[in-house]
């Protein structure tokens, strides 16, 4: 199975990383791709000094990594989805927590693999409508009621919540809570670097036990489209000045603390420490399935973001 305890106890975390196609302005921009997935599962990250050093294949410093799984420029948003979440979405109906993150600098790909396009729905699309169509399967005895809500926008602790009965109505929903974002492109960017993203679906599952009692059985599914983590860097720099850019990147911090704490197995898990942590407290750990997509650009101009990216994703393993 995908999602097995390790055989300390600790909590594991899948780890995935999922390389985009190399954009038109990185092109024309004159970038060479750094990055190369081999088998689906090892990342090579490459720096090459001069374009005449990239055409003799002469490395200057590069690394390997290996993952759960690595998602090469060609992989379909289905592939994405039935390898990272699938599992998860099984668990949740049978009363279990689970989330589901993407961590990347902006631009890197998170959006596109969260909530896609319509014509290539990504996660959350797809987790939903996978969510739907089992439970519909499994409530004949209408024994199943599902709750949704969309968050955007934690850091202002600006959280609004729906009940939903079917994919249209959570469709709309995502395409509403996504309209922020898209209604201006240059504020678009801006926000969704700034602001986390979070859906939740809430399963609740009524059943009998063996003496007829009624038993409500409550699984959670989180899907999350970070913040960009450039922020985070950002403090090490010290140009970091505004309010919200401190909480976003308090919160990113506060996040890896979580993860680090989780994967060392250690008793005490400091989720007070930011508003994020505090929401998806009882998603994270414990008896949880905890999923990170991490997302990375080819490109060389984008080097050190990457690189930043691999060894966070290295370390949460
Ligand atoms: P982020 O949310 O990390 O800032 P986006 O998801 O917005 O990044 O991706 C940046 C751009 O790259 C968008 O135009 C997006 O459509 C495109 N893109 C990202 N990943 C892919 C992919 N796997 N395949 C095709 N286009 C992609
Ligand atoms: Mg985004």
């Amino acid at each position: 199975p995908l999602f097995e305890r390790q055989s300390n106890g600790n909590s594991r975390i899948m780890v995935f990383v999922r390389l985009r196609p190399m954009m038109k302005k990185e092109k024309e921009a004159g970038s060479r791709s750094c990055v190369r997935i081999v088998n689906r599962r090892d990342v090579y990250l490459t720096e090459f000094a001069s374009e005449h050093d990239y055409l003799r294949l002469k490395r200057v410093r590069g690394r390997h990594f290996t993952f759960d799984a690595s998602f090469p420029e060609s992989a379909t948003q289905q592939e994405v989805y039935s390898t990272t979440t699938s599992e998860l979405v099984e668990a949740v109906l049978q009363g279990r927590n689970g989330s589901v993150f993407c961590y990347g600098a902006t631009g890197a790909g998170k959006t596109y693999t969260m909530l896609g396009t319509v014509e290539n729905p990504g996660v959350m699309v797809l987790a939903i409508k996978d969510l739907f169509t089992k439970v519909r399967q499994r409530s004949c005895d209408g024994n199943h009621v599902v709750h949704l809500s969309y968050l955007e926008g934690i850091v202002a602790a600006g959280l609004s919540q729906y009940r939903a009965y079917s994919t249209d109505e959570v469709m709309a929903l995502l395409l509403q809570g996504n309209k922020n974002r898209t209604t201006e492109p240059t504020r678009m960017n801006e926000t969704s670097s700034r602001s986390h993203a979070i859906l939740q679906v809430v399963v609740e599952y009524r059943t009998r036990d063996a003496a007829m009692n009624i038993v409500n059985r409550v699984g959670k599914l989180s899907l999350i489209d970070l913040a960009g983590s450039e922020r985070a860097l950002a403090t090490d720099q010290r140009t970091l000045r505004s309010i919200e850019g401190a909480n976003i990147n308090r919160s990113l911090l506060a996040l890896s603390s979580c993860i680090n704490a989780l994967v060392e197995g250690k008793k005490h898990i400091p989720y007070r420490n930011s508003k994020l942590t505090q929401l998806l407290k009882d998603s994270l750990g414990g008896a949880c399935n905890t999923v990170m997509i991490a997302n990375i650009s080819p490109s060389n101009l984008s080097f050190g973001e990457t690189q930043n990216t691999l060894h966070w994703a290295d370390r949460a393993k």
